[in-house]
């Protein structure tokens, strides 16, 4: 029987050092220390002992069960310390790493203007702005388009009186720019038009043009050309091709839309481009003589070239983004993406 202790205690102590689990230790406590447990079965043995010999184990059983007693207290402050650890370990949150803050990014519309102007500022452009309510007088008698001429009725404007509405292009800021500066002049003026347009795909009664104007001596649709095809070069990539196809603008003559190979086919024909091949991106024209009088400048001695483009339409190409509204919803799964 004192071998079964010693036994049974070398046993216990053994299992107890391997032991790192709590549900474990539990389990160990009661098979050894339980009131069904080994101790005790050995303990039944008792009975059997001569009485000089029974205090003798009765006391050893008892030091060997206040021994084990002992060290599964040990172990057990032991497994709670390890568990706290690793859980500290887990939830630790090191407050010296330095927090990244979340940059924002621009607007793609912000994105395509910056490089337009880029572009036209180092083609030695000035740009320059003028009011997004305007006069009728600018938006359309100044740039030969008088109260009784068909061109008005290509375009739904938001009047605010008789005389005064929402520019609908930024073509006024030429003529502004005309009254107050002689030539030699080339400007880009960037800005808001606004049309009464139902908003879909691609319409909205807000949108961006941005409005270019060269006026010297001497200018021939060869510099139209020129400076133009440079900027959907550079806008769009060197091997871009364009055309220019007749057009009519009452304040150009002769007026043009340029187009460019299509972006997505590159001219061999596809839905984006309706199977042409080209895609229109800016429609551009020489000065009419008669803007040139409305300002005071002689058509014989001046002349010039002018063009317009739509800056959603051109992040719409660029970005290959199929909905104008996107720009507005301001969504930021959309916005973060550029
Ligand atoms: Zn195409």
């Amino acid at each position: 029987m004192r071998d079964d202790l010693m036994r049974l205690k070398e046993n216990t102590l053994q299992a107890l050092s391997d032991l790192k689990d709590m549900d474990e230790l539990n389990k160990l406590r009661v098979k050894i220390l339980g009131k069904k447990g080994e101790l005790t079965q050995i303990l039944r043995g008792m009975a059997r002992l001569s009485p000089e010999e029974r205090p003798v184990i009765g006391k050893m059983a008892n030091e060997i069960k206040d021994e084990l007693e002992s060290k599964f207290s040990e172990k057990m402050q032991l497994i709670k310390k390890a568990v706290q650890e690793q859980k500290m370990q887990q939830e630790f949150i090191d407050v010296t790493i330095p927090t990244k803050p979340s940059i924002g990014s621009k607007h793609p519309l912000t994105l395509v203007l910056d490089e337009i102007r880029d572009i036209f500022i180092g083609l030695g452009y000035e740009v320059v702005e003028g009011p997004e309510i305007e006069l009728d007088y600018y938006n359309f008698e100044a740039l030969n388009t008088p109260a009784d001429h068909p061109a008005r009725d290509l375009q739904d404007t938001f009047y605010i009186t008789e005389n005064i509405l929402l520019r609908t292009q930024t073509s006024p800021v030429q003529v502004r720019t005309m009254e107050n500066k002689k030539p030699p002049l080339k400007i880009i003026a960037p800005g808001r038009v606004f049309r009464s347009d139902t908003v879909d795909a691609t319409h909205s009664p807000m949108f961006h043009q941005v409005e270019g104007l060269a006026v010297g001596e001497g200018f021939t649709m060869g510099d139209l050309k020129g400076t133009l095809v440079k900027f959907v070069q550079e806008m769009f990539g060197h091997d871009r091709k364009a055309r220019f196809r007749p057009h009519f603008f009452p304040f150009t003559e002769p007026s043009a839309e340029m187009d460019i190979s299509c972006i997505v086919c590159s001219g061999k024909g596809c839905r984006i481009c309706s199977y042409t091949g080209w895609l229109e991106i800016l429609g551009c024209g020489m000065v009419h003589p008669n803007v040139f009088r409305y300002v005071g400048l002689d058509p014989e001695k001046v002349n010039g070239f002018a063009f317009g483009m739509g800056v959603e339409r051109i992040a719409m190409l660029k970005y290959g983004i199929n909905d104008l509204r996107l720009f507005f919803e301001n969504d930021v799964r959309f916005l973060k993406q550029f």
